[in-house]
């Protein structure tokens, strides 16, 4: 089989192996079969593996979904009857946390930072310390609308300092940039399987602190298909998901994780950096800017601001792209006008520099000068 090789530059769904995009086919199973259950067990097992979590203490609970069903699982399991979730908010992502919340009707603190600067830490123990009643306490590990990382660990260490539940979305690090569950004090962390393990999309994973699910038993059930105690409750019961998985996802994320081990933590994170690294190099010399302080970007997305001139028209370059096989994708930030360039995927630093001879060609194709003015 031949399939064509696209290369990726937009936040996730990432370039996959072929290798990966075959394991799909495989022959047609009722997913209730105990050699279907037999391999979500150890899936399950090896996403706790991949952030060093011990099994006995922690797991992995699987949805049938895109990313952003962990937030809503996390946000509506977790929070007990009369507490409150304090979300530490700069950027898109954490907004998104914020209005899980509203649809929730729960009783929310939205601590707002500008989306290019990192969350101030003493206004954040100074919530924690005016409201003792602060039960989770969420923030974002890297906001992917700009590419900024966010000191988890910092704020893991004061959740936890004030008794609270620690719970971050890391979808857009997890199986790229090494995450410590114990170091990085997280209680519940997440992920989906087109990012960071580049498989495909609509399998959804949140790994977590067993005896805190536990404890969530008791708490109201806001939602039927997104809670994250009953989810948890009948994957231990009966090895299954409640309902129907998404099976053919569930084969690539099993093969997906095969060749994320085979790669290593560190070659792999390596071969992020080497991609980032060559998307930097490869804008500097075309002249253009960054929207966050590099000492702050994640080594993911390169969030890239649109020079000043009137032919630059970002629809009709990421066309031009997208016919030669790259795609670039827009930003996500209220009030600048960006795109980006991410390191997620099955790509190396070869790949990038054939995007930029595309996207210089482009470029000239609308006689936009270069370098590039702002
Ligand atoms: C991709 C992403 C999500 C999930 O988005 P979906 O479109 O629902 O897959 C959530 N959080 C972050 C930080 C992400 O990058």
């Amino acid at each position: 089989m031949n399939i064509k090789r696209n290369v990726l530059l937009n936040p996730g769904p990432a370039t996959t192996t072929d290798t990966v995009k075959l394991a799909q086919l495989v022959p047609d199973i009722c997913p209730r079969e105990k050699e279907f259950t037999f391999m979500m067990k150890g899936i399950r097992e090896d996403l706790v593996r991949i952030v060093h979590g011990s099994l006995d203490k922690y797991t992995a609970v699987l949805f049938c979904g895109s990313g952003t069903i962990n937030l809503d699982v996390c946000i509506n399991s977790l929070v007990p009857e009369h507490k409150k979730i304090l979300v530490i908010n700069n950027g898109a992502y954490s907004s998104r946390a914020v209005e899980i919340c509203r649809y929730y009707h729960l009783d929310y603190i939205d601590l707002q930072f500008p989306a290019d600067e990192l969350p101030d830490l003493e206004l954040v123990e100074r919530e924690l310390k005016a409201h003792p009643e602060i039960e989770v306490v969420y923030t974002t590990h890297h906001e992917t609308g700009t590419g900024i990382l966010n000191p988890i660990r910092e704020i893991g260490q004061m959740a936890h300092k004030y008794q609270a539940v620690f719970v971050v979305d890391t979808t857009s690090t997890y199986a790229m940039r090494p995450i410590d569950l114990e170091k990085d004090h997280i209680d519940f962390c997440m992920a989906s399987a087109q990012k960071g393990l580049m498989a495909m999309t609509g399998l959804s994973f949140v790994i977590g602190n067993k005896e805190m699910i536990e404890k969530s038993k008791d708490y109201p059930k806001r939602s039927y298909y997104c809670n994250l105690y009953l989810q948890y409750e009948y994957f231990e019961r009966t090895g299954e998901m409640h309902f129907t998985p998404p099976v053919q996802t569930v084969y690539a994320a099993r093969a997906a994780l095969d060749e994320y081990f085979a790669e290593g933590e560190t070659a792999k994170w390596e071969r992020h950096l080497r991609v980032f690294e060559a998307i930097h190099k490869g804008l500097e010399k075309l002249g253009f800017e960054n929207v966050i302080k590099r000492e702050w970007q994640a080594g993911l997305v390169v969030s890239v601001i649109y020079p000043k001139d009137k032919n630059w028209d970002f629809n009709r370059i990421h066309d031009d792209c997208y016919e030669h096989g790259y795609t670039i994708y827009p930003g996500k930030i209220a009030g600048t006008d960006t795109f980006r360039l991410c390191a997620l995927g099955a790509i190396d630093q070869e790949d990038i520099e054939g995007f930029f001879q595309v996207f210089i060609e482009a470029l000239k194709k609308s006689h936009v000068e270069i370098p590039v003015k702002y």
